[in-house]
């Protein structure tokens, strides 16, 4: 079988099937696994790409994840908060704690959204059409314009083209109801909106792939970085071998099973090369690109929490995350290291900022939040990433049916992953999407058919902040 990908998708994918046997070989085109869930050394520090943490409400991954890293989890009890107004709220946020910065007449016009949006629960609403339709009818227009709009504007664009399905897998509430009753005392957070506790592996986050990628090679798998593949062999209509490149050399990778953590675009140039309708399609499907960028400050630490939301459109970033809120040992004492991340669009003027200048605006947010001073800074610098953020739009989904028809054309492919499959996920879900592809083999399933039964369970994946 061959993996192309050696994200946490394509690793743990290949994982599960080594384990039970399968004869595999992981494709990673990058020098370094671990994809976006990869760590990186820089500054004396060891960096993540953004805020990781290790959490899962899909049954049975929270067991899997102790098992593959044991004792060397650290359990965080989870600290954020989220900027607003001026201030720093609990997140998810509560009416008791926003309340008294409005002011009466936002306040009413708060109060009035939410008690519409209560009323229109009880009564039952019709299905919500959009992102916007969906955060109105459960919070009401004043929570939505203070936090929802200004969030979804920086991080996926417009939320009246955006589909619910990403309100649903992002939103940590169920709506204005339940953010009543959590005000009254009368219902607890659950943790499936909101995350009680978290793990994080000891020595950066990049520990998870790299021990998915060690249990790879301990059960007889083959794992190829810094490999291109550059062909596909088609025969019968499955994909027989690919073929790959690699310091110069090629290699023909014979495949019974092939599985696809990369991006659709990169898949279907291999599988129908010339095909300008498919990529036509697949370039229809927009995915955001992402810069994260690294201050590191002369101080021991910036703050207690282990991430802050700003939503506000004011500040650059959508987040900030202190990499020693993770563990402390990740840099030297005296230092702290902060990512920021900013969500773009490849030539947009964040994408086309300069180094230099993507570190000044996100000082200064920070200066201006009242978090530091200018004199602290010792380093920036800035990692881009492009397709990233699947943009789940209005008609995104009809669209993936579509390339899903051609792509299944080729009977023993199965798609995974965040950007494999398209899917908003975090990294337990590619757990989850290699543990079901694995045992979906075990069981003798063809590869279509877990292909389709992923699809309608990647539908249930919900994002837990
Ligand atoms: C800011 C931020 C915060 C996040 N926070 C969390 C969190 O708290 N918890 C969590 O669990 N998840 C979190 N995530 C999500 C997590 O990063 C993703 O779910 C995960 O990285 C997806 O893994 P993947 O393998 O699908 O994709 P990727 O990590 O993108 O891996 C794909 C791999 O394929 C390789 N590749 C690409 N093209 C080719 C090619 N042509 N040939 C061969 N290889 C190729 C790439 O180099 C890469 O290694 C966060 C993401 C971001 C951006």
């Amino acid at each position: 079988m061959v993996v192309l990908g050696g994200g946490v998708a394509g690793l743990a994918a290949a994982y599960y099937l080594a384990r039970d046997g399968w004869p595999v070989t992981v494709v990673e085109r990058a020098a370094a696994l671990g994809g976006l869930c990869g760590s990186f050394q820089s500054h004396g520090f060891t960096l993540d790409h953004g805020p990781h943490k290790l959490y899962s409400v899909v049954p049975g991954i929270l067991d899997e994840i102790r098992s593959l890293l044991g004792d060397r989890l650290i359990e965080h009890k989870k600290r954020n908060r989220i900027r607003l107004l001026g201030r720093y709220l609990d997140y998810p946020l509560s009416l008791g704690n926003l309340l008294p910065l409005l002011g009466p007449r936002r306040a009413a016009r708060l109060g009035l959204g939410y008690a519409a949006a209560v009323a229109g629960g009880a009564l039952g609403r019709r299905d919500p059409a959009s992102y916007e339709d969906y955060v109105l009818q459960r919070f009401g227009r004043g929570v939505y314009e203070l936090v929802f709009e200004p969030l979804a504007w920086k991080v996926w664009g417009d939320p009246r083209q955006l589909s619910v399905d990403l309100a649903r897998a992002r939103i940590p509430s169920s709506g204005a109801t339940e953010l009543v009753l959590r005000l009254l005392k009368l219902k607890e957070n659950s943790e499936d909106v909101d995350a009680p506790f978290f793990y994080y592996p000891r020595g950066g986050f990049g520990e998870f792939p790299a021990r998915l990628a060690s249990e790879v090679r301990r059960h007889g798998g083959r794992i190829l970085t810094s490999a291109v593949p550059r062909a596909f062999e088609r025969a019968n209509g499955s994909v027989r071998a690919v073929h790959v490149e690699s310091a110069g050399a090629s290699e023909r990778l014979a495949c019974a099973t092939l599985v696809s953590s990369i991006p659709m675009a990169s898949l279907a140039q291999l599988l129908q090369p010339g095909d300008a309708g498919l990529a036509a399609e697949v370039g229809q499907l927009r995915l955001r690109d992402l810069a994260l960028v690294y201050l590191v400050l002369g101080q021991e630490r910036l703050v207690d929490d282990h991430w802050i939301f700003f939503p506000e459109r004011r500040y650059p970033f959508n987040r900030l995350f202190e990499q020693k809120s993770m563990d402390a040992s990740l840099g030297p004492p005296g230092l702290t290291a902060i990512c920021c991340d900013l969500t773009c669009d490849e030539g947009d003027a964040v994408w086309a900022a300069p180094d230099d200048e993507l570190v000044r605006r996100c000082l200064d947010a920070l200066v201006e939040a009242g978090l530091t001073t200018p004199d602290k800074l010792r380093a920036g610098f800035v990692r881009r990433f492009r397709s990233f953020y699947p943009m789940y739009t209005v008609d995104y989904r009809e669209r993936l049916g579509r390339i899903y028809v051609r792509l299944k054309q080729a009977e023993n492919l199965v798609l995974t992953g965040r950007v494999g499959m398209f899917n908003y996920n975090n990294s337990d879900h590619c757990l989850d999407m290699g543990r079901f592809i694995a045992a979906g083999m075990a069981a003798g399933t063809s590869p279509g058919e877990i292909w389709s039964g992923l699809e309608e369970r990647v539908r249930s994946y919900r994002i837990i902040d």
